[in-house]
């Protein structure tokens, strides 16, 4: 292939290696694990470098020649990217991390890092003919698929379990998706839907890493974050991990950049972040396993970490292992905390997701792991706004014209 908006070449197996022509809907190897997708990176470079991105359009489509779409006009866009990468001065201090910086994706259409993802893989599998794409989802990324889905005109079949964020249910009803709604986790929606996507002709199964362009999406983050800090990587980065998308994307980038020459050698280490009720990379990453197991009962307030059996398990332990990072579970209290705590000295009301970093954070500072020293980056994957039920703001309404009571000093500091 030789095309001059994208440099794609080809899909690898992530596990054993098989190579797949990238020039038609393909779904997972026939060995069961993801496909990736490869690009010719001399041809790349020939087409654009770091000067060129500089000066296009700050949305994730500047990286065309690293991503799949083959044709500009097959690009379904709602202004995703170059999300702003916010250094959190007072948070930092208080978690003993003066060099904190936040890459913020809850300012993305849907308000969620999904929008990354789903305007990739929307956009790719209209450009390949699919004749509609289905997914189980745990509400975020059916409401960002829902939306580009929708601008591509093309159908979406949505399953999501009853306990995900209820707003999510409205944006994918809003946008017109087929959308169902099951007794059961995430992995019980997607059993729901496998046979009703086999009957569908020209159908894609669209699940987590069960096809290769989400992650290509999710990838940009990683670029992003490169390009902000001028073309040079931090010492840490943390990242929420449910089916582990972002942190895959985030590695993929950095080794993009590293074979470009673009960066450094260095990569910065990377922390997979899960909640207790539900971690299974982490469990894998403390028995030095080479891949997860299915957690059981699982239950969280970071409902997008509620993955008990994620696909991709094994590429996030690889990522975390080969840059000497590490994974980490906190509670939901301890999250719960560092989310008020982030509202209160930045500004910013995160996701419960996104807040699992910044408390994982802290701890890693506490234990030595992290020194004051380091520059640390968290992803919050999404705005706060979507959980509203995570803050409580039981107020009294105030008759009219009765004076306004003193401050209470237990709240006011
Ligand atoms: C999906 C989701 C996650 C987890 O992302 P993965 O790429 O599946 O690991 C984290 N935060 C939010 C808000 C999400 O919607």
């Amino acid at each position: 292939m030789n095309y001059d908006y994208s440099a794609l070449s080809h899909l690898d197996c992530s596990r054993c290696g098989t190579q797949l022509d990238a020039g038609r809907l393909q779904g997972t190897c026939e060995c069961g694990a993801p496909l990736l997708a490869r690009y010719d990176l001399g041809r790349a470079a020939e087409l654009a470098g770091p000067d060129e991105f500089s000066s296009r359009p700050p949305c994730l489509w500047r990286y065309h020649e690293l991503l799949p779409v083959t044709r500009p006009e097959n690009v379904v866009s709602l202004g995703e990217g170059m999300t702003p990468l916010i250094p959190m001065p007072r948070l930092g201090r208080e978690i003993g991390l003066p060099g904190l910086l936040m890459k913020d994706e809850g300012v993305l259409p849907t308000a969620t890092f999904k929008a990354r993802g789903a305007a990739v893989g929307v956009s790719r599998a209209a450009e390949l003919g699919a004749a509609g794409v289905a997914m189980p989802t745990n509400g975020n990324a059916g409401a960002a698929w829902a939306a580009f889905c929708a601008r591509a005109g093309l159908p979406l079949l949505v399953a999501m379990p009853a306990d995900a964020p209820a707003i999510t249910r409205s944006e994918c009803v809003a946008a017109g998706a087929e959308t169902y709604v099951v007794d059961g986790l995430i992995g019980d929606a997607g059993r729901m839907l496998a046979p009703v996507v086999r009957e569908r002709a020209g159908w894609l199964d669209v699940s987590t890493l069960r096809e290769p362009y989400r992650l290509e999406g999710k990838k940009t983050i990683g670029l992003e974050i490169a390009e902000q800090l001028g073309w040079r990587v931090p010492d840490v980065i943390l990242c929420p991990s449910g089916g582990g998308v972002g942190l895959i994307g985030i590695w993929k980038a950095l080794q993009e950049l590293a074979k470009l020459g673009w960066i450094e050698s260095k990569v910065p280490r990377l922390v997979a972040v899960q909640a207790a009720g539900c971690a299974p990379i982490v469990a894998a990453f403390e028995r030095d396993e080479p891949t997860t197991s299915a957690w059981p009962d699982a239950r969280t307030a970071a409902f997008g970490l509620t993955v008990p059996a994620p696909l991709g398990g094994f590429l996030v332990l690889e990522a975390v292992r080969a840059t000497g990072g590490c994974a980490i579970a906190v509670t939901d209290a301890e999250l719960l905390v560092a989310q008020a705590l982030t509202a209160r000295l930045e500004g910013a009301w995160i996701c419960p997701e996104g807040a699992a970093c910044i408390a994982a954070a802290s701890q890693l500072h506490e234990s030595g792991w992290l020194g004051a020293g380091d520059e640390v980056v968290v992803l919050n994957t999404g705005a706060g706004l979507k959980y509203p039920e995570t803050v409580t703001a039981d107020l009294p309404v105030l008759p009219l014209d009765s004076p306004i009571p003193a401050p209470d000093p237990a709240v006011v500091s």
